[in-house]
């Protein structure tokens, strides 16, 4: 258990799309990619489609934490506008613990009540991003995308997009132990490049080159911190009517999402799980000790000062 059981979770800001839609073969990636998947669901033969789909992206060397470009620009004061209908069976903190859409939801509102306080100390605005539970594929600010590409952050609609299949994926084909914690590392990760767009640092970021110590990676490895910093603070995290979100954090809790963090670390993708060469110039979010680092940086400190990725010499 990792909820407070009875926490409520009601937010309006999270919600799911229908089923992936029939039809076959027409993939889409923004940019004009040409690999996937579609139509996956829950349960049944969708997840061993997902996971051949994954494995092939990993084989390709592509990490599936991904941040969509796509513009930016847009206005963050601006609510963005959900897609679908409101994970209604999201009630309570032991529907969290029981269903990954439920935790998505939870860990999104749980670092919602965390960052609206961090936020305007860090000297920034505080809106808080939207979260969309997808099937398959779905159609984004940012383009469209498909599962294969993993959960992802788009900007340009301020959105948190995740198909929960992927997170079987995460333990069983990149290595993550399967803990709660593991994908709540992911949404809080995600959660992380939110802040990022909120305070300009991802607009500012230069992520052209690729590479340990690019800026690209630095920026993964920030939003790994803040991850981090929301894990520090994830037990005084409150509901609407001021009750705690989760449980205490315990030791294997953390030791759970270290292995996710691991798990996307471009060496170890690019090494044990494509079984390819391991080619630093093209890290995109950094090592597994890297990701591991800054995560736990995030999680001792607890400070938004702490993740200062862009000021180190070295991350
Ligand atoms: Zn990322």
């Amino acid at each position: 258990m990792t909820f407070n059981p009875d926490a409520e979770i009601r937010s309006d800001n999270v919600s799911a799309s229908g089923g992936g839609g029939g039809g076959g073969g027409r993939f889409r990636l923004p940019g004009g990619g040409g690999r996937g998947g579609r139509g996956l669901q829950l349960g049944g033969g969708g997840g061993c489609l997902l996971l051949v789909i994954v494995i092939i992206y990993a084989l390709m060397g592509n990490n599936p934490l991904d941040l969509l470009g796509g513009g930016g620009s847009g206005s963050p004061q601006q609510a963005p506008a959900a897609q679908g209908g409101p994970l209604e069976h999201c009630q309570t903190g032991a529907d969290a613990n029981e269903q990954d859409d439920c935790l998505v939801q939870a860990t999104i509102e749980s670092a919602d009540s965390l960052w609206s306080q961090l936020a305007p100390e860090s000297g920034f605005d505080f809106v808080e991003p939207t979260g969309q539970i997808f099937p398959g594929e779905v159609q984004t600010g940012c383009g469209a995308a498909t599962a294969d590409v993993g959960p992802f952050y788009c900007p340009a609609d301020s959105t948190i997009y995740i198909d929960v299949n992927f997170f079987s994926s995460l333990s069983s084909q990149y290595g993550a132990d399967g803990g709660q914690l593991a994908k709540m590392y992911v949404v809080a990760h995600e959660y992380g490049h939110h802040i990022q767009h909120l305070s300009g640092t991802m607009e500012s970021a230069d992520r052209s080159q690729t590479g340990p110590q690019s800026d690209q990676v630095r920026i993964e490895l920030q939003a790994d911190c803040y991850a981090g910093v929301w894990a520090h603070h994830a037990a005084n995290t409150v509901d609407d009517d001021g009750n705690a979100m989760l449980e205490p954090l315990t030791d294997q809790d953390i030791s759970s999402a270290l292995s996710a963090a691991s798990a996307v670390g471009d060496d170890h993708i690019q090494g044990e799980v494509a079984g390819g060469q391991v080619r630093p110039e093209s890290w995109t979010h950094g090592s597994s000790e890297q990701r591991r680092s800054w995560f736990t940086t995030g999680y001792e400190q607890g400070t938004v000062a702490s993740c200062d990725t862009f000021s180190a010499d070295q991350v």
